[in-house]
């Protein structure tokens, strides 16, 4: 089943843009960008990127950690 995931628009202290998965406990609660409904945060991430080319997008490294880099 997919996953609704989100962008958080808050930036983290490190620059980053993360990317959130429905029920995540960092979920944002205002000022989030909708992602749609993904397979896997792979996809989620890649559709973040387009939406928002200019940012550095991350993925959370609680409900995303296997698109988690910094
Ligand atoms: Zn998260």
């Amino acid at each position: 089943m997919a996953d609704r995931y989100v962008l958080n628009l808050n930036q983290q202290s490190n620059g980053d843009y993360e990317v959130h998965k429905a029920g995540c406990y960092y979920f944002p609660k205002s000022n989030y960008d909708e992602l749609g409904n993904h397979y896997g945060c792979s996809s989620a991430v890649a559709e973040a990127k387009r939406k928002h080319p200019y940012k550095q997008i991350n993925g959370c490294k609680t409900c995303a950690e296997a698109c988690h880099t910094s």
